[in-house]
């Protein structure tokens, strides 16, 4: 059995191997753990021992019992990286501070009649994109993804669009996995100059994926099993 602290080792080595190669500086990459299906002590330990401090839950109902145990004197921030439900959005904005799973106007609407009613100021949020073309996966099509982006930055004025998020393909390919990244720094780059915006977050690459991703462009990888070790289940 590897150490947590081995993970962590492992993982850090192969943020650092990927952003060499790139010429990009790990300065610009953050590291995200992924802590779905773990219990609050493991999050504790790693956050404690590692110093980590950004976690990604995947559901609203599992993540807030770990949010608000969670010690008011341990720096942390969490992050919604799963499919939001329209009737979970209420919950989903009093706990996280940032949404990466916006990917419909209906989903946006209801995030933004919330802010209002809630007196929030703004939320961070990133939309989702399918860009694997797998029909069991959550996100926008790429080819709606501009006008998605639109739409939450001019008619959203408390959704504050920070960048985009995409879950790289199942297959181990890296052509077709590469791809898929590159297609979402490209829509990335897009948004940002018609729109006339900042998009400085890419949220891409998890375990089995992150280095390639880093290659294309990441400045977010979202990694669990790497860190973690082997989930019971999804
Ligand atoms: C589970 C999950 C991850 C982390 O997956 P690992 O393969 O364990 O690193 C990252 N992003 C999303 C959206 C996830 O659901």
């Amino acid at each position: 059995m590897r150490t947590l602290h081995e993970r962590y080792e492992t993982v850090c080595k192969g943020i650092a191997f990927a952003a060499e190669k790139a010429g990009r500086s790990i300065a610009d990459i953050t590291l995200m753990g992924v802590t779905k299906t773990r219990s609050l002590e493991e999050i504790l330990r790693a956050s404690t021992s590692l110093g980590l401090s950004l976690f990604g839950e995947n559901r609203v109902q599992e993540a807030i019992p770990k949010i608000s145990s969670w010690p008011g004197n341990i720096p942390a921030e969490w992050h919604l990286i799963g499919h939001l439900q329209k009737n979970k959005a209420r919950k989903a904005l009093l706990h996280f501070s940032m949404i990466q799973s916006l990917d419909s106007r209906a989903l946006a609407d209801t995030l933004e009649r919330i802010c209002c009613e809630l007196g929030k100021e703004q939320v961070s949020v990133l939309m989702e994109v399918n860009t694997s073309g797998e029909a069991t996966k959550y996100g926008v099509q790429p080819e709606d993804a501009f006008s998605l982006a639109s739409y939450i930055c001019e008619k959203c004025e408390h959704l504050s669009l920070k960048g985009l998020m995409t879950i790289g393909p199942l297959t181990g390919e890296e052509r077709i996995v590469r791809t898929s990244f590159s297609q979402l720094r490209e829509l990335s780059d897009v948004i940002a100059r018609e729109l006339d915006r900042e998009m400085p977050v890419l949220s891409m690459g998890m375990s089995h994926d992150f280095q390639w991703a880093i290659e294309e462009g990441s400045t977010l990888v979202r990694i669990g099993s790497a860190l973690f070790g082997p989930r019971e289940y999804n």
